[in-house]
C-alpha cells in the first residue's frame, strides 16, 4: 500500500519589503492545507538577494507574522535564512558540477529577449569569470538551462528555493500561480539534486488589482503595517484576504488558528499536475 508522504511545507518571504495581503493569501493557503492535513509549516526568510534585502524587512516581516498569529513548526526561534547556509548552495553547484552539468553563460537578459533560453553557450567553453553566470543543463525542459548564479555572483531564486526545499523535505510547496510556470523546472533541478520523488506544488489565486495586474509590495493600502495602523484585527486582515481570493464569500473575521476549515472540503486547491511529471 502507498502511503502519501507527511505533509511538509513552507512560508518563506524574501525580506525586500513588507508584507502584504498577498503574503497574507499565502499564509492562509500554507497553514490552511498544513493544518487540515496534519502537517507542518517550516519559515525560511529568503535572503538569497544580497542586495535588496534588509535586516529593517525581516523584523517587520517577523513581527506582522507574530501579530496575525502564524505560528512555524520551526524556523522561527531563531529565524532560518538562506543566507546562514551559503555551504549549501556551493555544495549543490559542486554535484550538479561533477555530473558535467554546469557552463558559464554571458548572454544578459535583453540578449535572450523574454523568450526560453536556447542554450547557446552551452559547448562555448567560457570560463567562470566575474561577469558570467552559470547555467545547468536540463534536458528536455521547454523553459531552457536554468541560471544559477547570475552575471553578479549571486545565486538565483530558482535555484536557492529548490536547493532549501530540497534539503529540508518539503513535500508541499505552496506558491501562487505566478509560479505554475517554473514548476517542470524546479521538478528537474530537484531530480539532479538527488530528491527521488519531487514534491506536490499547489498553486492558489493571486490577489488582482482592478487592471488584473499580482499586487505588488507599493500596494499601500493593502500592506499589513498599514491596515494595523488603520485599527484593523488580526482576524479581519486574515478575513479580506481570505475574501479576496475567494475562499470566503465575504469579509468575515478568520483567525489564524482556523484557517484549517477553509480548506476542510478543498473546492478550488488541487494539487497541481506539474508535481508528478
Ligand atoms: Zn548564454
Amino acid at each position: 500500500m502507498l502511503v502519501p508522504p507527511p505533509v511538509i511545507t513552507r512560508f518563506a518571504p524574501s525580506p525586500t519589503g513588507y508584507l502584504h495581503l498577498g503574503h497574507v493569501v499565502n499564509a492562509i493557503y500554507v497553514w490552511g492545507l498544513a493544518g487540515a492535513n496534519r502537517g507542518r509549516v517550516l519559515l525560511r526568510i529568503e535572503d538569497h538577494d544580497r542586495v535588496r534585502c534588509r535586516p529593517l524587512y525581516e523584523s517587520a516581516i517577523l513581527e506582522d507574522l507574530d501579530w496575525l498569529g502564524f505560528v512555524a513548526d520551526e524556523g522561527r526561534h531563531p529565524p532560518a535564512r538562506q543566507s546562514d547556509r551559503p555551504g549549501d548552495f556551493s555544495d549543490a553547484l559542486a554535484r550538479l558540477d561533477r555530473d558535467g552539468l554546469v557552463y558559464a553563460c554571458d548572454c544578459s537578459r535583453k540578449h535572450i529577449g523574454g523568450k526560453p533560453y536556447d542554450g547557446r553557450c552551452r559547448n562555448r567553453g567560457l570560463p567562470r569569470d566575474a561577469g558570467h553566470g552559470l547555467r545547468v543543463r536540463l534536458e528536455g525542459e521547454p523553459s531552457g538551462d536554468l541560471l544559477v548564479r547570475d552575471r553578479d555572483g549571486h545565486w538565483t531564486y530558482q535555484f536557492a528555493v529548490t536547493v532549501d526545499d530540497t534539503r529540508q523535505g518539503v513535500t508541499w510547496v505552496v506558491r501562487g500561480q505566478d509560479l505554475a510556470d517554473s514548476t517542470s523546472r524546479q521538478v528537474a533541478l530537484a531530480r539532479l539534486l538527488g530528491r527521488e520523488a519531487p514534491a506536490t506544488f499547489v498553486h492558489h489565486p493571486l490577489i488582482v488589482d482592478p487592471e488584473g495586474r499580482k499586487l505588488s509590495k507599493s500596494a499601500g493600502d493593502t500592506g499589513v503595517r498599514q491596515l494595523r495602523a488603520a485599527g484593523l484585527t488580526p482576524e479581519a486582515v486574515i478575513g479580506r484576504a481570505a475574501a479576496a481570493v475567494g475562499l470566503t464569500d465575504a469579509p468575515a473575521d478568520v483567525p489564524a488558528s482556523s484557517v484549517a476549515r477553509l480548506f476542510a472540503d478543498p473546492p478550488s486547491c488541487r494539487p497541481a499536475e506539474g508535481g508528478a511529471k
